[in-house]
């Protein structure tokens, strides 16, 4: 195919904003796929990002048009992840392409994440196409979303796509829009191959599967490739397109975007922003290179039965062959034995990936409060990364502590906008912006990834009754007054209970804590203090008290169904949970006491 007639974009858009759905169309509409194999949402192949609607994994479809200058065309759609964990994938996908169609909700308008996503499209240079959906909506007011596009945003929405992407409506103008408005790539095919690891990813039929974007010569089945960066030589077996089904090509050529095999064997070995070259011919200089992403979120993940540890250590390899930024090494804590210590991108992906471990996997777990990050900068010079606060250095050893810190943006309706203040204050946050757009109040605050990790978002979500939408990136380290507090339970500490928390807000955090704990730790046959300490200083104390429990005792003999079920529920209960010395913490009481009401 010739330059002039390949197109390169993603979609970007807020979460809900249609992009799935617009994908979905195009592909229809070009007949990428038969009815029979259309099915909806193609793109988000996962089961749990079909239930989250969200894109973990950027796909890519190749798409064949015809346009209505009469000539064919190859498009090629990069989806992007569309939340605040996955932005290092969306910013190695916008790279592969040359411009982006910008989805927003016409009923919404322009959101966080909307924001934080077309930033990085337009510093990547990427032509913008702004389209905006759900114009079938009563709701929908195209006109104040193109003002507001041009106000938040400073590009020009005068010529806005205004479509449905669920009847249709306006999708053949968005193909147009994409052939007329969107600049081709360029390239050289005689020149030395010159290509960017876009993805990777394990297949269970293929192996390791590599996605690539060609900028100069060609790939063919059977070439002897480098991965300039890796330093690693194969040959190419597949090469192919996805249209979305996997389909081999004898080449691929400059401005496209395909896949390749070649008897990798696992995904670690192919470094996304990696150059790929031919062996024998390399071009000179490699692609500017990507940083990688790095997990910022930590937490230990055990089996709730010791027996399952194999089981859950194999159930992490295989994710982990897909998913190389979540890591993983054993960890052992007296209170919930052998483990492993994991890091993650963000929240949600903590999240699926613990859902996927007891969904897929049939397993039982604990996961234990998510922390991020500390440096440590101990009297001797030397520094260390903590990632789990169990392992904190005795304090006379230490000089100072760092902690990550972010810059979150917040848009919501202005009469949520005292709320959302007052909770960034909370949580040490320190107001770096607040303007308006119409009713809508966009708000930059600083504040510490520590403060945010836990369960800010599901708090922004409540006060502002889920209209409130957020981003935020990594801006740097700040040295903190932070503090290491234990919990104690019947005088014994739960290492799995210690935080490190700000000095100043210790006391409340502590007192919270165990006000939690009471309740959540149901009551045994003896009195079980409670206790949050600082180093050997206790800083608040529940009680709970002695009980006899016996679940059945109300049922008075005569109902058997009732009293069995009562007993069955009472042993399912038992399952989850941990026995610490002689005392039984139920698994969830490990999340609940972090958080904050
Ligand atoms: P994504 O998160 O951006 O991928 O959004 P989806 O494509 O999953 O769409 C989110 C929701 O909006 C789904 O329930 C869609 O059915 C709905 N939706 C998408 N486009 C339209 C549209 O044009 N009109 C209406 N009324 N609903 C739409
Ligand atoms: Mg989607």
């Amino acid at each position: 195919t010739p330059l002039k007639n390949i197109r390169n974009f993603s979609i970007v858009a807020h979460i809900d904003h249609g992009k799935s759905t617009l994908a979905d169309r195009l592909i229809q509409v070009t007949g990428g796929l038969t009815v029979r194999e259309m099915k909806e949402q193609v793109l988000d192949s996962m089961e749990l990002e079909r239930e989250r609607g969200i894109t973990i994994k950027a796909q890519t479809v190749r798409l064949k048009y015809e346009a209505k200058d009469g000539e064919t065309y190859i498009l090629n759609l990069i989806d992007t992840p569309g939340h605040v964990d996955f932005t290092y994938e969306v910013s190695r996908s916008l790279y592969a392409c040359e411009g982006a169609l910008l989805v927003v909700d016409a009923s919404q308008g322009v959101e966080a994440q909307t924001l934080a996503n077309v930033y990085q499209a337009i510093d990547v240079d990427l032509e913008i196409v702004p389209v905006l959906n759900k114009i079938d909506l009563p709701a929908a007011d195209p006109d104040r979303v193109k003002a507001q596009i041009e106000d938040v945003i400073g590009i020009d929405a005068s010529d806005a796509i205004e479509i449905s992407a669920k009847t249709g409506m306006g999708v053949p103008d968005v193909l147009e829009a994409i052939i007329a408005r969107l600049p081709a790539p360029k390239g050289d095919e005689t020149a030395p191959l010159k290509a960017l690891l876009v993805d990777s990813w394990y297949d269970p039929y293929l192996g390791v599967v590599v996605l690539v974007r060609i900028y100069d010569g060609v790939m063919k089945k059977g070439m002897r490739i480098r991965m300039m960066g890796a330093k690693a030589t194969y040959t190419l077996e597949q090469v192919g397109v996805s249209t979305p089904k996997k389909t081999p090509v004898d080449e691929l050529g400059p401005g496209e975007i395909g896949y390749f095999t070649a008897s990798i064997k696992e995904v670690a070995e192919t470094a996304v922003g990696d150059t790929i070259t031919e062996e024998k011919r390399p071009c000179e200089k490699a692609l500017p290179g990507f940083k990688p992403s790095v997990p910022v979120v930590f937490c230990g993940i055990f089996p709730v039965d010791a027996a399952d540890f194999e089981d859950l250590r194999e159930a992490m390899g295989r994710l982990r062959l897909n998913d190389s930024s979540f890591e993983y090494e054993m960890e052992t804590s007296a209170a919930l034995g052998f483990g492993f210590r994991c890091g993650f991108l963000g929240l949600l992906h903590l999240e699926i990936i613990r859902e996927r471990l007891e969904r897929e996997f049939n397993l039982d777990l604990i996961t234990t409060a998510p922390s991020v990050v500390y440096d440590i900068f101990l009297t001797d010079g030397e520094k260390i990364e903590l990632h789990n606060p169990a392992d904190m250095p005795d304090p006379v050893r230490i000089d100072h502590i760092e902690e990550p810190w972010i810059k979150a943006t917040i848009m919501a309706p202005d009469e949520y906008l005292g709320g959302i203040l007052k909770l960034c204050e909370e949580r040490r946050g320190v107001q770096k912006d607040l303007t308006y757009a119409g009713s809508r109040a966009m708000v930059v605050y600083e504040l510490p990834l520590n403060e945010v990790v836990f369960d800010f978002y599901d708090r922004l979500k409540s006060i502002s009754k889920g209209y409130a939408s957020f981003d935020y990136q990594l801006i740097d380290h700040r040295a903190e007054s932070l503090v290491k507090m234990q919990i104690l339970v019947n005088e014994e500490p739960v290492d799995a209970l210690s935080i490190i928390v700000h000095r100043d807000k210790a006391e409340a955090r502590g007192r919270a804590m165990c006000e939690k704990l009471k309740d959540l730790i149901p009551r045994h046959q003896f009195k079980i203090p409670v206790q949050a300490a600082i180093g050997g200083r206790v800083i608040a104390r529940e009680t709970i008290a002695a009980l006899r429990k016996d679940v059945t005792a109300k049922c008075y003999g005569g109902d058997a169904t009732r009293k069995r079920k009562l007993l069955e529920k009472q042993k399912e209960g038992k399952k989850k949970m941990r026995q610490f010395g002689r005392v039984e913490i139920p698994q969830e009481a490990f999340i609940k006491a972090l958080k904050i009401d």
